[in-house]
């Protein structure tokens, strides 16, 4: 039999790996990093190598199945449309658009069909009842961004291969390998900044990997890295260390600044965040000193109660110091495709798009045309006109994945109708009426539209699928549009190809009618003729990177890219390091950088009031990234989760021994929302006060088909988080920080 060698990009994670896979006779051999990959190097991680496990797994789902007598069983595609379509059009007639709500998990953006196509299916659906994984975990970056650069993914990157020195708040690369930071072999990329001198502090309330290959870790209070941030921009006032450099001219609201950070001197944060004041001087000098630096905050800056002045703060200290927008600093990267702060005018836009609607119940602000999904439970549970009888989850288990996710699980028991795309019978899809299945990661093509825009390098990767599709299980974006048919008013036959012509045809009208677009005044049937010859994801790429700004507008810019010179690049195109893009990436309506953003002022007091909130020297929760999980997802891969139980709460040996708890002994652990056990793991590395677990375990529940995972429970640590309890701003969950108690089992 002969052996050919594939190249993939790994979909898991943000981080985007090149893979090398060896077929024989159609098969998966072995899977290893791509050594010649433009980005990641050969870098790969055990996720990455489990794919032709997921591939085979026995439990994944390679037909629909359909509700019948209360139980889920195998149907025909036929099958399961008609049931869609028999019970989805009713309700959206009877009850309205808003009836129907749609979740979209963290996979949805790393698939290229999925994060192309799921927008066409919200907004066939209409509704404004949209929810995603970002309110769990990311929505007050894309907030903080918003408001002060203009677009959501106007995120500054840390230029992490040129800085002299890195701060890292609530977030743990090693084992993420970055997060709205894409960075393929973030252990290498920190060794590399030591090696030529500079930097590494990490600050977290967890000794983690991270923390351990950097010079300095600070132990922080959960929820309190505002209260340092703000206190170190004090200090850069009071030592007269503020220069933000060129960028200055280009910035609106500076002034606003210095008042606001004399309110949280290091010695009145130091108490509550539990680093000396001496020592949060020392960091603000040393960033303000070093020849290049950059603050980066990631997942626990996010999902506390002061999330986006947090995620803000990150940015103004990197502006103060000069940082903002230079090598070596934070820098806007320029992606090959579909990167809003590339496409309109360049230098000035409409700006975030923010509290345009408001949820029902809690009337809590739409971001960036989405809910917060700790709003789902009540939206559905909650009677009265607009509320959410149908669910369409799309690769999520918000069931999990979101806080108090025990509520959530028992509102979806109450819905009218329920239909997901997933490849599993999961703890979420346990509860659809009908489930379509989906091709792995091996059988998709690949090219990560989202992650390319936050790299820390400029480039584009396209792979083709490695492996065929199982008979009878068409890629997602047909079964999407078939979906779109059925919510138009189409029926479950309508014609797919018809509806791809239409979306693929809006969106060359939109490009050729946009001023400053390169195809702009076009004729659109010219474009389109060029593109025939592809459809679904390819087709919506190729236009996005032939107008994108490294394309070849269509002949217009010969040499420029195209989806066929990727398909001719099977390592990836390195488009160089990233470069200066203030003032052109900015698309605030002003055409400035919003330093002090109205809205995020205004939410000052409230974390003043916190500064000077008495601590009853309880217990608090945290959470834990692990590098052999992805979430929820990958732990029914049985060479992901074998070994020792690693769903546990580490607890520092103070507590333990104050609280009575021992060493691999199970644990109560209660809070508002609920409690759980859990095996306690007596450490050093997690600070006194504080307890982690991990999330996206808990698999023991009826229903759920994963034979795996349920051999390896854990604990669904969501179940103890608040619901009730927003960052008031993005309407992103709480999940560090949460009160708890902890006594012995
Ligand atoms: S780091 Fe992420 S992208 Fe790279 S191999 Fe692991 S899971 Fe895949």
């Amino acid at each position: 039999m002969s052996t050919t060698t594939a190249y993939a990009t790994c979909p898991l994670c943000e981080a985007t790996c090149g893979l090398e896979i060896e077929l024989t006779g159609g098969e998966v051999g072995s899977i290893r990093g791509d050594r010649e990959d433009v980005f990641s190097h050969g870098f790969i991680c055990p996720k990455g190598g489990s794919l032709k496990a997921l591939h085979e797994d026995p439990d994944r789902l390679k037909t629909p199945l359909v509700r019948r007598d209360g139980r889920l069983e195998e149907a025909t595609w036929d099958e399961a449309f008609a049931e869609i379509d028999r019970r989805l059009p009713p309700l959206l007639s009877e009850h309205g658009r808003d009836a129907v709500a749609i979740y979209l998990g963290n996979p949805t953006v790393h698939v290229l069909s999925l994060a192309l196509y799921s927008r066409v299916l919200v907004k066939a659906l209409g509704t404004r009842n949209v929810y995603s994984a970002s309110t769990v975990d990311q929505m007050p970056k894309h907030v903080s961004s918003g408001l002060m650069f203009g677009t959501l993914l106007s995120i500054p990157i840390p230029d992490v291969d040129r800085t002299d020195h890195l701060l890292i708040l609530g977030a743990n690369p090693l084992a993420s390998n970055g997060s709205l930071m894409t960075a393929p072999d973030m252990r290498g990329r920190i060794r590399a900044i030591r090696e030529r001198g500079g930097k590494v502090v990490v600050v977290d309330p967890r000794r983690s990997r991270t923390a351990e290959h950097a010079d300095e870790h600070h132990f922080i209070r959960p929820g309190t890295d505002a209260l340092l941030l703000f206190a170190m921009v004090a200090t850069l006032y009071e030592e007269g260390l503020v220069d933000p450099g060129p960028v200055a001219e280009h910035a609106a609201g500076v002034d606003v600044m210095e008042p606001l950070a004399r309110r949280f001197d290091p010695e009145s944060a130091a108490p509550a965040c539990g680093i000396p004041a001496g020592e949060i001087r020392r960091m603000a000098r040393e960033l303000a000193a070093a020849g290049s630096a950059v603050v980066y905050g990631r997942i626990g800056t996010c999902t506390q109660e002061f999330g986006t002045l947090a995620s803000w703060l990150v940015d103004v200290l990197n502006f103060l110091t000069g940082n903002l927008d230079r090598p070596g600093g934070a820098m806007f990267t320029r992606a090959a495709a579909g990167q809003p702060n590339s496409q309109g005018e360049p230098g000035r836009g409409r700006g975030a798009a923010l509290g345009r609607w408001k949820s029902r119940v809690r009337e809590l602000p739409e971001t960036f045309g989405e809910l917060p999904v700790s709003c789902l439970a009540e939206e559905i549970e909650t009677p009265g006109e607009g509320r959410v009888r149908a669910l369409v989850t799309v690769a999520g288990n918000p069931g999990v994945s979101t806080p108090n996710s025990g509520r959530l699980a028992a509102a979806l028991e109450g819905l009218d109708f329920m239909v997901s795309f997933d490849v599993y019978v999961n703890e979420t899809t346990r509860h659809a009426d009908v489930i379509l299945p989906g091709p792995t990661p091996l059988q998709h093509s690949a090219y990560d539209v989202a992650f390319y825009q936050l790299a820390v390098r400029n480039v584009a990767n396209y792979s083709p699928p490695v492996l065929p599709p199982d008979p009878g299980i068409p890629d997602e974006w047909v079964a999407m549009l078939r979906l779109v048919g059925v919510v138009t008013g189409q029926g479950p036959d309508a014609d797919v190809a018809a509806i791809d012509d239409f979306v693929a045809g809006e969106m060359v009208r939109r490009e050729v009618g946009s001023d400053h677009s390169p195809i702009a005044g076009r004729d659109p049937g010219e474009i389109t003729a060029e593109l025939d010859g592809r459809d679904g994801p390819e087709r919506m790429l190729d236009l996005m990177l032939r107008a994108g700004p490294y394309g070849d507008a269509f002949g217009a810019t010969p040499g420029g890219l195209t989806l066929a010179a990727l398909e001719e690049a099977p390592h990836g195109i390195d488009l160089g390091p990233l470069e200066p893009r203030i003032p052109e990436v900015l698309r605030t309506p002003s055409g400035m950088i919003e330093l002090a953003p109205e809205q995020i002022v205004a939410d000052v007091p409230r974390l003043e009031a916190a500064m000077a909130r008495e601590r009853n020297g309880g217990m608090v929760l945290i959470g834990r990234r692990q590098l052999r999980s992805n979430n929820s997802w990958m732990h029914n891969v049985a060479p992901l989760v074998k070994g020792k139980d690693r769903c546990t709460a580490h607890v520092h040996p103070d507590d333990a021994e104050r609280l009575g708890l021992a060493d691999g002994a199970p644990a109560r652990v209660s809070s508002r929302a609920g409690a759980v056990e859990v095996p306690v793991e007596v450490t050093d590395a997690v600070m006194p006060g504080v307890v982690s677990i991990p999330h996206g375990w808990g698999h023991d529940v009826e229903g759920v088909r994963m034979e795996v995972a349920a051999a390896h429970p854990g604990t669904n640590s969501n179940l103890l988080a608040d619901e009730t309890a927003v960052d008031p701003l993005s309407g992103n969950a709480i999940l560090n920080g949460i009160p708890v108690e902890l006594e012995p089992a």
